[in-house]
């Protein structure tokens, strides 16, 4: 070992036990916080399912690929640091001579071979990931999703990979120039190819072992001084995220589909118990979030996927799903010292610490610790509560994200205790609420008038109770009241009667599910008709097997089939549209005069994304029309919300530019005649675009339902 050896390796040892201290201690700090969140047991559950999900979500980078081109590169980046991972460590060996290499695999020509390739490929990736930086940086293009992204941090952690790599290659050009590599021209071209041109330095190999040992520990150096660089940090806990999601059996989003239930000390909260003076009425202070809300934020890599795809950031409010989270995160951590020297504020909003305990913490902490959560900018919040009321619930964030992080869960929360406990809501809301609660449907129409739809139907609506029924025909409150969605419920009805389907109506038996109430956080209006719903439907099935129900809109079709089993009730719920694609197939309607012109479909959000139901509307319209519909820019996964989902149809849209224009705009840019959609909101919400936009003469929004009505043999 000579000169040059023994001061490589001194100080590749120095710099290793400085950056695993230094790590070692970061790793406890995220626990720390992580562990300051409230209980959630069921996290724990079904660890088979977990582990499946983990590994296909990571090793085959599913969510990541549906940005293609990216998805790939990120995949050869993610691959080549696990792989090369080996070769710095490897670099410990070569710091003490040339000759050395791995233990065991070390001189194995495949180990050579596939760390060569991966090397060349990971670079390619990563070269590929700082031009989309670049492309789409802020100020470059409009609205970036990085835009709020901490650069430096994204640009640092690629200067490392690149860096690393760089390094990694001329390690071996300099073993080859001094003949000292082992693994075959074949095998390892590059290498031989940097070699070629390489003095033949004996220490060469030393030296740049040690810079890339130096570059690889700096790096863990730098992200262990920032536990909040989710850009570096998520490498490693991406893995507990995915595999600790909500509902790890689904394919997208684990926060999509049902509400996360109200949670006190880990059990779904009951309302007939609960005290709001013990237990937790959604979130005020960020430890109320359980240990994976804290889990969500600390895991956020700061891609921007989520915000570029959100409605309300899209037409300029003041959520971005991803600014949210990081301004979550960074408090969280800001305040952890505080809350971890026994500060904190009981559910009575009294302060837990000490006067003497208060007085040795840290200033800074303790300025975070009395911040209120939710503010706006003159009581340093640090959520504004127009963040809060911007969100359609419509699941795109949660959709997009590639670490599975469940905004709307987090979101809902905060908007719980601001409705339960704070009564503070946007005050137009408050209308929809009393009628809710008072009429049982949000525009406050009197019960008895729920089966005027059926009037003027040339046959009779059966109800349930007077005959037998396969389907029971879940009208909807805006499919009994409003008149556009009237339509629709005439149409489906005539259709079903057509088609010789058994189904009926509950009538006045029906109130609101509870959808708009649980989504702008009142969960004690959802409780009260939920559980009546519930009382009603389990009547209405009696002893039947097979429960089916049938729905038009897609929040009472989420709300029955995916939230009422929170309350025991497990039903078969179908859209209108699938119920219909399905007789259309089995030949019990015909569809033979297509309808003029171009077709374009608007996917509700809460049917597609929530519910994944994208192909029976689209096979509907394509039958009806006799031709493939037009499709907008965003559709499927994709789509863009209307703007009415999360309550947001009963509030005032105030800031921005309105999510149904900017919507309505994406559908008449299509050249369709025909606007079609499968839920009464996005009716409303299209139908008042083309309207505002004066062309209500041109263009028709109309129901898929009413569509495929239009286009039958007894119609034409
Ligand atoms: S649910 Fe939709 S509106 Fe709400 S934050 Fe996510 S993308 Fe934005
Ligand atoms: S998509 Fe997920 S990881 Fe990316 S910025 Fe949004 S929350 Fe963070």
């Amino acid at each position: 070992m000579g000169y040059a050896q023994i001061v490589a390796t001194v100080l590749a040892g120095a710099i290793t036990v400085v950056a695993v201290y230094l790590a070692v201690r970061a790793v406890m700090t995220i626990t720390a916080v992580i562990r300051q969140g409230q209980p959630d047991p069921a996290r724990f559950e079904d660890p088979k399912t977990r582990t499946k999900t983990m590994l296909v979500e990571t090793v085959g980078h599913t969510r990541m690929l549906k940005w293609s081109a990216i998805g790939a590169a990120h995949w050869l980046v993610m691959v080549s640091f696990v792989i090369l991972s080996s070769l710095v460590l490897e670099a410990y060996f070569e710091v003490v001579s040339p000759r050395l290499g791995l233990p065991i695999i070390g001189h194995w020509v495949v180990f050579g071979l596939v760390t060569e390739w991966i090397g060349i490929l990971g670079t390619l990736g990563i070269l590929y990931l700082v031009f989309v930086r670049q492309r789409q940086k802020p100020g470059k293009v409009k609205r970036s999703r990085f835009l709020g992204s901490t650069m430096w941090q994204a640009y640092f952690v690629e200067a490392i990979i690149i860096g690393v790599l760089i390094f990694g290659f001329l390690i071996r050009g300099f073993k080859v120039a001094t003949g000292h590599f082992e693994y075959p021209l074949w095998a390892t071209p590059l290498s031989h190819a940097i070699g070629s041109v390489l003095p033949a330095w004996a220490d060469g190999a030393t030296w740049m072992a040690l810079i890339k040992i130096l570059i690889s520990m700096s790096w863990l150096i730098t992200i262990s001084l920032n536990p909040t660089m989710g850009v570096a940090w998520h490498r490693f806990l991406a893995f507990f995220n995915i595999y600790f999601k909500r509902s790890p059996e689904k394919p997208a989003g684990s926060g999509l589909g049902a509400l996360k239930p109200m949670m006190s000390e880990g059990k779904p909260l009951d309302f007939e118990e609960a005290d709001p003076e013990k237990d937790l009425f959604g979130v005020n202070q960020v430890e109320q979030f359980t240990w994976k809300g804290l889990l969500d934020f600390s895991t956020c890599t700061e891609c921007g996927r989520c915000q570029s795809q959100c409605p309300a950031w899209n037409t300029a409010k003041p959520l971005s799903p991803k600014l949210l989270v990081l301004s979550l995160r960074d408090h969280a951590y800001a305040k952890a010292p505080y809350l971890l020297a026994g500060g904190g504020k009981d559910l009575m909003g009294e302060e837990k610490a000490t006067e003497a305990q208060l007085a040795h913490m840290d200033v800074l902490a303790l300025a975070e610790g009395n911040r209120p959560l939710i503010g706006g900018v003159d009581e340093n919040g640090v959520i504004d509560p127009d963040v809060l009321w911007s969100c359609t619930t419509c699941g795109a964030c949660v959709e997009q994200c590639p670490v599975d992080i469940e905004h709307i869960d987090h979101i809902v929360d905060m908007r719980r205790y601001q409705v339960l406990i704070e009564s503070s809501f946007p005050s137009e809301a408050g209308v929809m609420l009393r009628n809710l609660e008072n009429k049982g449907n949000p525009w406050g129409a009197p019960q008895n008038t729920r089966e005027d739809w059926t009037k003027g139907l040339d046959f009779e609506v059966p109800r349930v109770g007077e005959a037998e029924f396969d389907y029971l025909f879940w009208v909807g409150c805006a499919g009994a009241f409003e008149d556009r969605a009237k339509k629709t419920t005439r149409a489906v009805a005539t259709l079903l009667h057509e088609a010789g389907v058994n189904y009926a109506i509950l009538g006045e038996g029906e109130t609101c599910t509870g959808d708009p109430a649980r989504r702008i956080g009142n969960e004690f209006i959802y409780q009260m008709l939920a559980q009546q719903n519930v009382e009603t439907l389990n009547e209405a099935f009696g002893d039947q097997k097979v429960k089916r129900i049938v729905a038009t809109c897609p929040h009472c079709f989420n709300t029955l089939g995916n939230e009422y089993e929170q309350l025991g009730l497990k039903v078969e719920v179908v859209h209108h549209t699938q119920l219909l694609a399905h007789l259309v197939k089995e030949g019990k309607l015909t569809p033979v005069q297509p309808i003029d012109g171009e077709v374009t479909y608007h996917d509700p959000c809460y049917l597609g994304r929530h519910n994944r139901v994208f192909d029976a509307p689209r096979e509907l319209l394509g039958s009806a029309a006799g031709k493939d519909i037009t499709e907008m820019p965003r559709n499927q996964e994709r789509s863009f919300c209307c703007g009415a989902g999360g309550a947001r149809m009963w509030m005032e849209e105030r800031i921005g530019k309105r999510i149904n224009v900017e919507r309505t705009e994406e559908a008449l840019a299509t050249g369709a005649k025909t606007i079609a959609v499968g839920c009464p909101f996005c009716y409303t919400m299209i139908g008042d675009g083309v309207t505002g936009k004066g062309k209500q003469e041109e263009v028709e929004v109309v129901d898929v339902a009413t569509v495929l009505l239009r286009s039958l043999k007894q119609e034409a």
